[in-house]
Parts: C-alpha cells; sequence; structure tokens
C-alpha cells in the first residue's frame, strides 16, 4: 500500500512529473486510445530519460507494486496501464535524431510514427513502420511492425540495429546482434515482457517525399471478384509494391460520390515505393483499371500523408475490440468465407482488412526474430471499432465468430499487436515455436514477472 511519504520520495528524485490521482493532468495521462479500457494507478511517472526509467524500475519492484510502460499508448488490448500500481509513462520521451550519412535513426521510446517520419522524410528517408501517424514506435516495433513498406524492406524489428533497455533489476543494457543476443532476439517481436526500452537505433532507407499509390474503392457487391484479383495480382507483384484490402464504410467526405457514403466498400490502398516508378511506368495501373471502382486514382503524394491516411476513420477514445490472423494461401473457399461470416460492419468505424505479406518479410527464418509468422502471404486483420457503449456485445460477438470462422485457414496464432483484452491463449498460439524460447529469456531477464502487465510470458 502506498502512502504520501513514499509518493512524495519518488516525486523528489524523478526529473519529470509524477501525477497522482488528485493531479491536474492524471486523468489526460491514463487515458488511452481504445476508450474501453479504464485503468486506474496510483502514480503515473512521466519520465524524461533512461534515468527517471531506472528509478521507476527499481521504486516498483522494491515496493512490490504492479508496474506498467506507456508508449504511444495505441495498444488496443490496453497494457499499458495498471490498476494501482506505477505506470511509466514515456510520452516526454519523443526526440528523433538522424543521421543522414549513416542512414540511422536514434528514437526515444515514447516518440509516435508520426514524430518518426516528420524527422526522417526530411531527409528523404524513412523506417519501415504502421500505417496510423498517432502509433507509438515502442509498442509497434516490439510486436513487429507491419506497414506500407514492409514488403520491400521488411517489418520494423528487420530495421532495428538496437536497442536501449531498462531490465527488471534496473540495469540499463544495449543489445544488439552481438550484445544481450537473447534479448535482442526477444525483443524483436516478443513486446514489453523484458523491459522498458527507452531508445531504438533503426536503419534507414530512401522513401519520400513522395510516394506513388493507387487509391481504389470498389462497391461492396464486386467484393469477391475484387479481392480474388487483389490476391492473384498480390501474388505475382514486385516486392517493392505494398496493398492493403480493406472492406469498409465509405468516408462521408469529398472525392467519394455522395450517394455511396457510408455504404460498404472494399478499398485497395497500394503503393509502388521505387524512386523511378511513374504513373506511366507501374503495375498499380493494372490494379486500378480492375473492375468498376467508383474512384480509382494512381498519383504520387506524399509519403507522411500515406501514413497518416487512417488517421481519421479510427478516433481516439472510440471502443476497439481486434482480433487476426495468418494464412500462407487465400483459396476461393476462404475468400468466401470472409464474406459469408463477415456480414454488415457493426458500428461506424469497423472494418476489415487483408495485409499483404510476402516480400522482404518472408526472407526473414520464423525463427530468426520472435516475430514467428515469416511464411504468411496475407495477414487478415479484423478491427472492431465502434463508439457507443450499448454496442459492446453485438461488436465484440461480431469480431469473434468472423475469426471463429476464418480458423481452418489460419497459420495459427495472430498478430500479438492486434490481440484483444481477453486474449488468453492467443498470446501464446501467436508465437508458434518461438514461444519456448520466449519464456526462458522472461525467466533470465524477469524470473518475479515485473512486466506482467504486458502479456503473461512466465506461467505462475
Ligand atoms: C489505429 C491503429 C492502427 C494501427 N496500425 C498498425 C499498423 O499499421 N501496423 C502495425 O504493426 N501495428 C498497428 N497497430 C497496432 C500497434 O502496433 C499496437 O497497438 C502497438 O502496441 C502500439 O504501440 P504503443 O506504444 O502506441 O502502445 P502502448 O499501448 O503504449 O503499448 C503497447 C504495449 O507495449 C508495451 N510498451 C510500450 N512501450 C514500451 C517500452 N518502451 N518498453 C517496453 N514495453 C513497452 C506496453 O506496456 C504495452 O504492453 C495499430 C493500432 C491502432 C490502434
Amino acid at each position: 500500500m502506498l502512502d504520501t511519504t513514499m509518493t512524495e520520495a519518488l516525486a523528489g528524485v524523478l526529473r519529470g512529473n509524477l501525477l497522482t490521482p488528485d493531479n491536474p493532468g492524471y486523468d489526460e495521462a491514463r487515458s488511452l486510445f481504445n476508450g474501453m479500457i479504464d485503468r486506474k494507478p496510483s502514480m503515473i511517472a512521466q519520465c524524461t530519460g533512461a534515468a527517471d526509467v531506472v528509478t521507476c524500475v527499481n521504486f516498483a519492484r522494491e515496493n512490490g507494486l504492479p508496474l506498467s510502460v506507456k508508449g504511444g499508448g495505441h495498444g488496443v488490448a490496453g497494457k499499458a496501464l495498471c490498476n494501482d500500481g506505477v505506470v511509466i509513462d514515456l510520452s516526454l520521451m519523443n526526440g528523433v535524431l538522424v543521421d543522414p550519412e549513416l542512414k540511422t535513426a536514434q528514437v526515444q521510446a515514447g516518440a509516435l510514427l508520426g514524430d518518426l517520419d516528420h524527422e526522417t522524410q526530411k531527409f528523404g528517408l524513412a523506417v519501415p513502420a504502421g500505417v496510423d501517424s498517432r502509433t507509438g514506435v515502442a509498442g509497434l516495433t516490439l510486436g513487429g511492425g507491419n506497414g506500407h513498406l514492409a514488403r520491400r524492406f521488411g517489418l520494423t524489428i528487420d530495421n532495428l540495429q538496437s536497442v536501449d533497455i531498462v531490465t527488471a533489476d534496473g540495469e540499463l543494457l544495449h543489445a544488439n546482434e552481438s550484445q544481450h543476443q537473447d534479448l535482442f532476439w526477444a525483443l524483436r517481436g516478443g513486446g514489453g515482457n523484458f523491459g522498458v526500452v527507452t531508445s531504438f537505433e533503426f536503419r534507414l532507407h530512401e522513401v519520400g517525399p513522395e510516394i506513388l499509390t493507387a487509391q481504389i474503392f470498389h462497391l461492396f457487391d464486386d467484393a469477391r471478384e475484387v479481392i480474388r484479383f487483389y490476391r492473384d495480382f498480390m501474388a505475382d507483384a514486385p516486392k517493392e509494391l505494398g496493398c492493403i484490402c480493406l472492406v469498409l464504410r465509405v468516408p462521408p467526405m469529398e472525392p467519394f460520390p455522395e450517394e455511396h457514403h457510408g455504404k460498404m466498400a472494399v478499398a485497395l490502398i497500394a503503393n509502388d515505393s521505387r524512386k523511378e516508378a511513374t504513373e506511366e511506368n507501374t503495375p498499380l495501373q493494372e490494379l486500378a483499371s480492375f473492375g468498376n471502382p467508383i474512384l480509382s486514382a494512381v498519383m504520387p503524394i506524399q509519403y507522411a500523408a500515406l501514413q497518416s491516411q487512417f488517421d481519421a476513420g479510427f478516433p481516439k477514445g472510440a471502443r476497439y475490440y481486434w482480433k487476426s490472423h495468418y494464412f500462407q494461401s487465400l483459396p476461393d473457399e476462404a475468400i468466401d468465407t470472409i464474406l459469408e461470416n463477415a456480414g454488415t460492419l457493426p458500428g461506424e468505424y469497423s472494418n476489415y482488412g487483408l495485409e499483404t505479406m510476402g516480400g522482404a518479410i518472408n526472407e526473414a527464418d520464423q525463427s530468426a526474430t520472435a516475430f514467428p509468422h515469416r511464411n504468411a502471404k496475407f495477414g487478415l486483420g479484423i478491427f472492431a471499432n465502434w463508439a457507443d457503449e450499448s454496442r459492446d456485445e453485438e461488436a465484440i460477438d461480431w469480431a469473434r465468430r468472423f475469426h471463429e470462422a476464418m480458423k481452418p485457414f489460419s497459420t495459427g496464432g495472430g498478430y500479438v499487436n492486434y490481440l484483444p483484452v481477453d486474449a488468453g491463449d492467443e498470446f501464446k498460439e501467436s508465437y508458434g515455436n518461438n514461444f519456448e524460447r520466449l519464456r526462458e529469456i522472461k525467466q533470465r531477464y524477469d524470473p518475479q514477472g515485473l512486466f506482467d502487465a504486458h502479456q503473461r510470458l512466465v506461467t505462475r
């Protein structure tokens, strides 16, 4: 149990703020992207650097307090917050240092993807990461990190060169391919189970400031043919092409024809990241000319704009319950099962998407990093997103039933970064053969389970 003397003692040695329930700013600091999560920590430490993080880790361990780590606060499972314990809030640590000559970026663990793109794009460089600019670099990277550029350059973890991490005993370690190799292996996909990462070092690639994209919307009536075409097209596509196939509602705005606003549609959001790609010479034209789209454009846009294109469709504070699968192939029967079981999207913002894997993602071996889904050609994200609490049951039920129906086609488990709050066995399944090695490494670095607020790797 915490008393004020202890809280004051901690506040006195931190450079950052220590927020308790009486402080203004406490509620804002404990708010997460997923509005379903409502947890009340005893204190939120807004750390300014590794020194504060070491202090907080030692404080929580020595006082037997629950501990959680908040990066961008975007995790749908809400593991960034604990009840009645200490939250290490990294939001003030959002610096990004780019070395344009070495093509590397040193990124503090509270930076968001938008911060990272802002700094790297100035030099026409990018780290392959996710597709929402408000996502935390930390949580995304620790779970794998998949986005528009992954088929060309690999997952975010495939571009990670090193990390600085504070472990459960309060040590600050530097982990890379030659130092603390086992820990570095685990951190590339194994999530926040091993300590508090304070900074990441990434390899950068020449991308932007403009990138050639295709933005294609078809009416849902044509979904079967469109998804089959997308599957066949991407099966033979060069790895410089990325494409997400999303079933969603047509946004009620220009340039979408008004008569289609709010109706279900299939969107193909693709990119050709080659420097020499033009509207005339890109294979994206073939994708854009298929069928009878209600909107179809192949054009260069700012890379940073592509990276924030989905932000408005996923409002902060709405309710989120996600599930996922990976597939080695997508036979017609699987597409039929998707269309028969997904039915009508529940709530305003729900959607589901096929993410194209393959390319550089599959060049790494399944055991090369903790992220095991290296043989998958497609991922399916089932995104139940809605605003009104009274629809919780309907939306969650939709995601669960849809997920269950797709199990016969799945490679087993899903993407840990898309797990819902009640993931249970899905967490273990999502690591496949890599799970046992993760457990061993967890025993070595966090035998007491100080970081179990993330997900349980040690069964006690
Ligand atoms: C709208 C939306 C779009 C998304 N799009 C993509 C996408 O395109 N590609 C993709 O791969 N994923 C995507 N994701 C999933 C995203 O990768 C995860 O939600 C990720 O966990 C978010 O990281 P965060 O730091 O913001 O989250 P947080 O909620 O802060 O953290 C998530 C987990 O990581 C732990 N953690 C955070 N920081 C640290 C740290 N420094 N050290 C140790 N542990 C830490 C937390 O304790 C928590 O358990 C998306 C999520 C949302 C909500």
